[in-house]
């Protein structure tokens, strides 16, 4: 997996090659305050570490709003 355009690509919202890993559901990247990548079927917030996505069931958070 690799993901390139996160640096020039900032007003991409659509990953359109990645799905949620645990219920393969769109993702949305979220760009505030931090850079995270953001289910929006099952609402898992995964983390991106130097501009990678960590899409890892263990590595996410549920982010309940
Ligand atoms: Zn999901």
């Amino acid at each position: 997996m690799s993901i390139a355009s996160t640096n020039t690509e900032k007003n991409s919202n659509s990953l359109a090659l990645l799905a949620c890993p645990t219920c393969h559901g769109p993702l949305q990247i979220l760009s505030a305050p931090e850079q995270k990548i953001f289910c929006t079927s099952c609402s898992l917030t995964y983390p991106i570490i130097d501009g990678i996505p960590v899409l890892i069931r263990e590595r996410a958070t549920q982010s309940i709003r």
